[in-house]
């Protein structure tokens, strides 16, 4: 099992790790089979979507904003019950399939890691589901 290394630097963003993962598949010239990314943390996820255009996930952030927001009827001391509510919301895995060594994504996709209660030095697993 590996792992990709992720420090955010404000306490909401959506980070963009799909060139760390595609390093990864390089580095350990994987070729043919499955990658399940699991975040090991109950305030942030990861999440496929548009990497294009980054008004998308700063969309998808102003919504969650707007659906859970920071203050609101929660009991969890910490204060930070809308980061683990947006972490459900998200999901903590993804899988992605890797053929003929690379990455299987539609044009307009990546790989996001979600901070939901930054900054902070975080971490994704990485397991190889070969072939
Ligand atoms: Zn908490």
């Amino acid at each position: 099992m590996q792992a990709i290394n992720v420090q955010s630097t404000k306490q909401e963003e959506f980070i963009d790790i799909t060139s760390q993962v595609r390093e990864m598949i390089r580095e350990q010239k994987w070729q043919k089979g499955t990658l399940l990314l699991f975040c090991m943390h109950t305030t942030a996820g990861i999440t496929i979507n548009e990497s294009a255009d980054p008004s998308v996930v700063r969309d998808i952030l102003v919504f969650l904003a707007r659906t859970v927001p920071r203050q609101g009827d929660y009991k969890h001391l910490e204060g930070n019950s809308d980061a683990h509510i947006k972490s459900s919301l998200i999901g903590c895995s993804e899988q992605v399939i890797v053929d003929q060594g690379e990455l299987v994504l539609g044009t307009w996709q990546g790989i996001f890691f979600a901070e939901f209660d930054g900054p902070r030095s975080r971490k994704v697993m990485v397991k190889w589901i070969g072939d």
